[in-house]
């Protein structure tokens, strides 16, 4: 079984970091990436797979008094760490996010072929 921890950028419910904000309709980066997180969660655990999501913005332990990332990952000995942003290209424009590591590249080749390169 694949362990796949999922990582929706930035803080949970946006306090204290939202991501980028449309400054027109309020919509917010972290409402999108929890939402992408969760749907995405679902469809890899009917596939078989075992996830963990955690939305934070402590990614190494820079802000303790929240959920630390990296450690949640490294403690639940995830196979791939997935991070979702949905980034707003500076205000030019508009850009998605995934980044994607693996312990095992084995794993990384049996969810997508090109990861395993
Ligand atoms: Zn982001």
């Amino acid at each position: 079984m694949i362990l796949i921890f999922l990582n929706p950028g930035h803080s949970l419910g946006g306090n204290p970091d939202p991501g980028c904000v449309n400054p027109r309709c309020r919509l917010r980066e972290c409402d999108l990436a929890i939402t992408y997180g969760s749907l995405c969660g679902k469809y890899l655990e009917a596939a078989g797979c075992e996830v963990s999501l955690l939305q934070s913005h402590n990614l190494a332990g820079e802000s303790p008094e929240y959920p630390c990332v990296v450690a949640a990952a490294n403690a639940w000995e995830a196979d791939v760490f997935v991070s979702i942003h949905v980034n707003a290209g500076g205000g030019r424009g508009g850009g998605n996010l995934l980044l994607l590591a693996t312990r095992r590249r084995r794993a990384a080749g049996r969810l997508h072929p090109k990861a395993a390169h």
